[in-house]
């Protein structure tokens, strides 16, 4: 994503981009939304717009000098704080910076921008340290807080500012744009396992994904012929699944790998072979479909989409997914062969 030049390229968000190009942003924002659907890039790209010496539309032109230094990353109203190199918080002086730098009228632009990328990771003190910042910023100094993890910040913090929800791209936007990629292979396969991020699917390592869909397909599979929580827990303490349980992101991974495995198995048992994702897989998952209800593997999509948003509110990950599990053990009704329900999206 971080390929954009100008906001007409940025792929996907079309509605809440709209808006964004159209107005001014408020004095303090939060754009919240998944990893690598582009927000840092937006941020950036509004504050390049509003410097901008000669926008075309509601776009910057990309050639003049306030844009070119933008774009190199050396402007001196637009300024960038994140996570150095080497340590894992958002320090609090560098937010002393920020606190400092927000009084300045701007040096050459209309507006002095101040992009905190991954902005969950302000320690307490550096949070705490820009409040005062965030209510009454200079009327030329414009702040805006980037996080795929919005929960986690002090809500001192969120209520300060104005929301943006960033919403995951859709699988046919991210085929769109991977199509103009090369050097790349496997598109479609990139696409799905991306969960709607265009970073993701850029960086996505193929061979490592598909031998995880593997291990989460053979604990689906036995999981469906015995249907007892003990199968699960044995297989979370056995490779390869064991040394990732205590990663946020490989779980989520998995809970991604798992809700595409179950709507290939619906589509499998409701006659739509032809919309599967893991078409390599066709044999076995169609083997599966045959002992499961739509109505079961609809509930258990159900549960994967809870644990993805109970992750997101930073419940343990090893917990979430095994909840979903023992969740989908109680959803469980012996004997049941045809179900109504779609799963819901
Ligand atoms: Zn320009």
């Amino acid at each position: 994503m971080s390929s954009a030049r100008r906001l007409s390229e940025i792929i996907g968000n079309e509605r809440l981009l709209r808006i964004l190009r159209k107005g001014e942003l408020p004095q303090a924002a939060l754009f919240a939304g998944p990893e690598g659907v582009g927000k840092k890039t937006i941020a950036l790209l509004l504050a390049a717009k509003a410097n901008c010496h000669s926008p075309v539309g509601n776009d910057l032109c990309g050639v003049c000098g306030s844009c070119v230094r933008a774009a190199a990353g050396n402007h001196p109203d637009i300024l960038l704080f994140q996570v150095r190199p080497r340590e894992t918080k958002i320090s609090v002086d560098d937010m002393r910076r920020l606190n400092e730098e927000a009084q300045y009228r701007p040096f050459e632009g209309r507006f002095r921008f101040f992009v905190v990328d991954r902005a969950e990771k302000m320690s307490p003190n550096a949070a705490n340290s820009i409040l005062k910042t965030l209510e009454e910023p200079p009327s030329t100094s414009r702040i805006v807080l980037v996080t795929a993890f919005p929960h986690l910040i002090l809500p001192t913090i969120r209520s300060r500012c104005q929301t943006f929800r960033f919403l995951p791209l859709e699988r046919g936007e991210i085929m769109n744009y991977l199509e103009t990629q090369t050097d790349l292979e496997q598109e479609s396969l990139r696409a799905s396992f991306s969960a709607g991020s265009i970073g993701a699917a850029l960086s996505i390592d193929i061979e490592k994904t598909l031998d995880e869909r593997d291990a989460i397909l053979s604990l689906l599979q036995e999981w469906l012929e015995k249907r007892r929580f003990s199968v699960i827990f044995r297989y979370c303490n056995r490779k390869p699944l064991v040394s990732k349980m205590k990663s946020r992101d490989a779980v989520y991974q998995y809970l991604v790998q798992l809700e595409l495995l179950c709507y290939d198995l619906y589509f499998l048992a409701v006659g739509t072979p032809e919309r599967i994702v893991n078409q390599d897989r066709c044999k076995e998952l169609g083997e599966m479909a045959s002992t499961v209800a739509p109505g079961e593997i609809s509930r258990l999509v159900d549960s994967v989409l809870d644990a993805k948003r109970d992750l997101e509110r930073n419940v343990n990950s090893t917990i979430c997914f095994q909840t979903l599990w023992l969740e989908a053990l109680g959803h469980h009704i012996p004997g049941e062969s045809a179900g109504d329900r779609q799963p819901r999206r």
